[in-house]
């Protein structure tokens, strides 16, 4: 199946063949009419299936949708939860190479062990996609450098090392600070109870794929 017959908007798709991609790895192919759907959803994907790309296209879509503010003003409308700093980079890269064309949309990112204040900063320049590990984005909150009141979209990548490294209780914190109806997406390379009992809490009526 190619690119194109996924219901993706013409610059996205310029973007992806920009890229070199020709067709949709597995992930991508079943997970992005879920995500444009509107449906939750729960996916089982090991990094290298491409499922970076699954959840940040068809994201950037539906943010693409909706007209600039002719203000200019900027709200988080997609927060994407990941455990490392590595991958939080890995992500905030990929949104800015497939939405280049979207150039009203800024991505942040945020995460721990560096200094904070730079990233206070780039907060107050607006935000509409914010990439951040579990703990600097509560201490960012707690400062209200940022507001997560208006936040459509929820990403959780890597949720089993954001479990094994001990983020459960920083991800309810955060959790308890988003809008109760918004878009949930799960991304987690394996299955323990304890990420089902997360899943059950968060999703409603998930779509569920495993490759
Ligand atoms: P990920 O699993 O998201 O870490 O992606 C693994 C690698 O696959 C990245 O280097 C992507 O650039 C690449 N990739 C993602 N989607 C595709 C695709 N449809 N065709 C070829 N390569 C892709």
């Amino acid at each position: 199946m190619p690119f194109s017959d996924l219901g993706l908007s013409e610059g996205l798709l310029q973007a992806v063949a920009q890229e070199g991609y020709t067709d949709p790895t597995p992930i991508q192919a079943q997970a992005i009419p879920v995500v444009l759907s509107g449906r939750d959803l729960l996916a089982a994907a090991q990094t290298g299936t491409g499922k970076t790309a699954a959840f940040t296209l068809p994201l950037l879509h539906k943010l693409g949708l909706t007209p600039p503010d002719p203000n200019g003003t900027h709200r988080v409308r997609a927060l994407v939860l990941v455990p490392t700093r590595e991958l939080a980079a890995q992500v905030a890269d990929s949104v800015r190479t497939y939405g280049k064309q979207l150039r009203h949309l800024r991505t942040v990112m945020v995460v721990g062990g560096v200094n904070i204040n730079p990233q206070i900063d780039n907060l107050k320049r607006g935000c509409d996609i914010l990439v951040a590990t579990p703990g600097r984005l509560l201490d960012l909150a707690g400062q209200r450098a940022v507001h997560l009141g208006k936040v459509e979209f929820l990403v959780l990548d890597e949720a089993d090392r954001m479990l094994d490294m001990g983020f459960i209780h920083d991800i309810k914190r955060v959790l308890a600070l988003l809008p109760q109806t918004r878009q949930n997406l799960m991304f987690s390379a394996t299955f323990s109870k304890e990420i089902r009992s997360l899943a059950e809490g968060l999703l409603k009526n998930p779509a569920t794929i495993d490759i």
